[in-house]
């Protein structure tokens, strides 16, 4: 949990051109774009079964739901900012893949992409998102709420021999195994992306950008450097600016042996994230005649 209050002192301290925003908790009635109103109340009330907090893996306390509406609403905030014209926007928590529909499962309360990408169609229909979920751990909850969704496409890049052993069909997996290290994972990355290429196009990007491929990762069982995540931070955001694509991203997991160099690995996301904010910076001014910026109304023609 440290690691939160942390990545957030360091941006401050590191980073200070990361403009912060506090934003609101998601409502009941986000929520329930996806989630199943009797498991919302679940949460809220804390009538949570025995067996449902075991499942989420930490204990309910009011401060516990009352983060997870939290959690969800930043991702909310960074996507309308990433659609307003803000182009790149990011929750400082958030990537809560292993959330159902009805449940919550390894960490993750609310699916806050999953409902983040309901919103957004909502507010703009038609629009195409695209969830490019690069946390070591395959995003199960997100691939089992759009698995008949043709308008969502999910990307699952993942370890095969980790968490969630009973794994949901993605648009698109990619199973890594033990021990992957740079060159191997940004090559089935870059696969990956030809793909998703071919196969769909998207008007807003969600990125989730977990840090626990990470070789000092007590979870991860992958082998990738500090440069190596680097690489695949910049190869995401350098995919979503090439199409002008706005993108927001989440953190996700991270559960480094030494919970510093988890933080390291957030924070060179966002000094990526800043030199492609300033690309998109530029754009700015020409905003509504580039085709990035109008695309996503085209889309419900
Ligand atoms: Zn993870």
């Amino acid at each position: 949990m440290g690691k939160y209050a942390r990545l957030r002192q360091r941006l401050l301290a590191e980073l200070p051109e990361v403009k912060m925003q506090e934003a609101l908790p998601a409502s009941r009635d986000e929520l329930a774009l996806v989630h199943a109103l009797s498991y919302i109340d679940a949460v809220a009330t804390g009538s949570l079964s025995a067996a449902a907090q075991r499942e989420i893996g930490f204990p309910w306390s009011p401060a516990m739901a009352e983060r997870a509406r939290r959690s969800v609403g930043a991702t909310l905030q960074a996507c309308r900012s990433a659609l307003s014209g803000g182009w790149l926007a990011a929750n400082l928590a958030g990537g809560t893949h292993h959330a159902y529909a009805d449940k919550g499962s390894g960490f993750c309360v609310f699916n806050d992409f999953a409902v983040a990408a309901r919103l957004m169609q909502s507010e703009a229909p038609g629009l195409r998102v695209a969830i490019i979920d690069l946390d070591v751990h395959q995003g199960n909850g997100t691939a089992a709420i759009f698995a008949h969704d043709p308008t969502v496409f999910t990307l699952s890049l993942h370890g095969a021999r980790n968490f969630p052993f009973r794994k949901e069909p993605s648009d698109l997996d990619v199973e890594l195994p033990d021990g992957c290290a740079d060159v191997e994972y940004l090559e089935a990355l870059e696969r990956a992306l030809d793909e998703l290429e071919r196969r769909f196009e998207p008007d807003l990007v969600l990125y989730l950008a977990g840090a626990d491929p990470h070789e000092g990762d007590r979870l991860g069982r992958l082998k990738l450097s500090f440069d190596g995540l680097e690489a695949r931070d910049r190869r995401v955001m350098d995919w979503a600016w090439q199409r002008r694509l706005p993108l927001a991203f989440a953190m996700g997991g991270g559960y480094g042996h030494d919970p510093e160099a988890t933080v390291q690995v957030q924070v060179n996301t966002y000094r990526t994230a800043l030199e492609y904010a300033s690309h998109w910076a530029v754009m700015a001014p020409a905003r509504g005649t580039v085709a990035g910026s109008t695309h996503w109304h085209n889309a419900a023609a």
